[in-house]
């Protein structure tokens, strides 16, 4: 039995599919009240339900994360219906992989966007509220391909960086506020996020070799639920996992 989440209101973005939907599942299934963020409202409406429905506490509210606003709404909205914000997950990301000389220009500008832009307007709508409960955690999902680069995938692999190093800024600065910080990277896994890739030769390669050793979703749920589960006096800063047959 995992301790530490049960009641906690964890905000999650990205909670419409993939690693999100099954972190809040999971999430949701050992207490916590999860608050739902997504474009796609309908798949995060009807996951809202089905936990209300197993008797757990859930909101779903629509949300893209490049729009500050839209974030603040979600976090706020999560802060008025259960009363504080006890974690963020901010899981939101996008990975049209290609290689630079492709020139796919608006494809960097949109990773840029969601991936940091998107993880920093979630920092923004949260510190508030875990500045004033003084306590709170702050989880960003990077990726292994935030710690070394793969064909095709520079500025994925500059965004997934650009978490880490904002999350361990992060980490330093709110100390005083007794506010928890987590990166977790994870490896391959399979979800959506390759449908989105617009080269046809990049998506193809990518497809094939995640659909051989390609984890499930509910691995993400496990170790988001492993560094929120942890007494509040220890900080799991950062977590990598991928399949065994990852290189
Ligand atoms: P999915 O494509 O299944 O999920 C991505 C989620 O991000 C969706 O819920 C999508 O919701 C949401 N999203 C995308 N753009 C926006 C936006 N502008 N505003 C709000 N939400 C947005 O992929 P994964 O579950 O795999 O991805 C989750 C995270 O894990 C990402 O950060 C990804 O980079 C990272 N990751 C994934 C790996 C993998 O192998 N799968 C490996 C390492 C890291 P919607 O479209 O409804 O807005």
């Amino acid at each position: 039995m995992e301790s530490n989440i049960e009641g906690k209101v964890i905000v999650i973005t990205g909670a419409s599919s993939g690693m999100g939907e099954a972190a809040a599942k999971h999430l949701a299934n050992l207490g916590a009240v999860v608050v739902l963020g997504a474009r796609r409202f309908e798949n995060i409406e009807k996951l809202a339900k089905e936990i209300r429905e197993n008797g757990g506490k859930s909101l779903a509210i629509a949300t893209d994360v490049t729009r500050r606003d839209q974030v603040k709404k979600l976090v706020d909205s999560a802060v008025e219906t259960f009363g504080r914000v006890d974690v963020l997950l901010n899981n939101a990301g996008i990975m049209p992989l290609s290689p630079i000389d492709r020139l796919n220009m608006d494809e960097w500008d949109q990773m840029i966007d969601v991936n940091i832009k998107g993880v920093l307007n979630g920092i923004a709508a949260v510190l508030p509220h875990m500045k004033n409960q003084k306590s709170g955690h702050i989880i960003n999902t990077a990726s292994v391909a935030g710690h070394k680069i793969f064909s095709g995938s520079a500025v994925y692999s500059a965004t997934k960086f650009a978490v880490r190093a904002l999350s361990e800024g992060l980490r330093m600065e709110v100390k005083p506020y007794n506010i928890r910080t987590t990166i977790v990277c994870p490896g391959a896994v399979k979800t959506e996020l390759l449908e989105h890739i617009t080269e046809a030769d990049v998506q193809k390669a990518n497809k094939e070799y995640v659909g051989a050793v390609g984890l499930n979703p509910e691995s993400f749920g496990r170790v988001v639920a492993f560094a929120i589960s942890q007494p509040e006096d220890m900080d799991i800063n950062e977590i990598i996992f991928r399949p065994t047959a990852q290189e």
